[in-house]
């Protein structure tokens, strides 16, 4: 990858004259823990269960949508109608209730090192996520001492539209104080890229899951990296092109 032409071209597309970088926005499920695999058995077996084709690649591809959003589109797509309000809460009970037998989700390889560097380089740390978990925050705050303030996290609990709408990150944006050619997207999912790059920010992919890397470009991923760590172990680079 030539990050400096790759850089030109989203800079020429956008119509800034240059990245001021001052932040990295971090998608937090599939980019900073690794739990895709334990949402998508979860999601899969609820869906499945509740009379739905729902395979755990589909949860890949609907990551980053609204639990209800997920439901509501398959039931849209297999069904032709809507999802009832009390189908949506007993499914999205029902996942929970599943996913909290797992054992507690690790963080993803090479993530501590990433937002620790990036940090250490006088960036700001963000993190915009579509989970909305109430112990959310302890777990961000166990795992990344110190990294990302409170004030720095949007959660589904702060937006009515979710990834792959804009509104996230958009909402990242005004919490951080920074404008579209200040701050970067660290995402792992179609829909999450979509979202970042519907913000007019420069979206980097960490292809964390099953899916062909293809997936990824075509929602309109500037770069596409095979993890996170490979993105850690290259950030030097990936800084001084960035920051050129
Ligand atoms: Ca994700």
């Amino acid at each position: 990858m030539n990050y400096r032409e790759i850089i030109d071209r989203y800079l020429q597309l956008q119509g800034h004259k240059a990245l001021q970088l001052r932040a990295v926005l971090f998608d937090m499920d599939g980019v900073l823990f690794d739990s895709m695999p334990f949402h998508a058995k979860a999601w899969s077996q609820v869906m499945t269960d509740a009379g739905f084709h729902f395979t755990q690649e589909d949860v890949y591809m609907n990551e980053g949508r609204t639990g209800a959003d997920t439901i509501n589109t398959a039931s849209l797509a297999q069904f032709g109608k809507p999802s009832t309000p009390e189908q949506i809460d007993a499914l999205c009970k029902a996942k929970c209730d599943i996913f909290a037998t797992y054992p507690e989700t690790p963080r993803m390889r090479g993530a501590l090192e990433l937002v620790t560097k990036v940090k250490a380089c006088g960036l700001t740390p963000m993190i915009v996520t579509g989970s909305g978990t109430p112990t959310l925050l302890d777990r961000i705050q166990s795992n990344f001492p110190g990294i990302f303030d409170e004030g720095h996290i949007v959660t589904s609990f702060n937006v009515k539209r979710g990834k792959p709408y804009p509104d996230p990150y958009l909402l990242a944006l005004e919490k951080g104080g920074f404008a579209p050619n200040e701050a970067i997207v660290v995402e792992n999912a179609p829909l999450g890229v979509t979202a970042g790059v519907a913000a007019g920010l420069f979206t980097i992919a960490a292809n964390t899951g099953p899916l062909n890397p293809e997936v990824l470009y075509n929602a309109g991923a500037n770069m596409v990296f095979p993890s996170v760590e490979a993105i850690e172990n290259d950030w030097e680079n990936l800084l001084a092109a960035l920051t050129a």
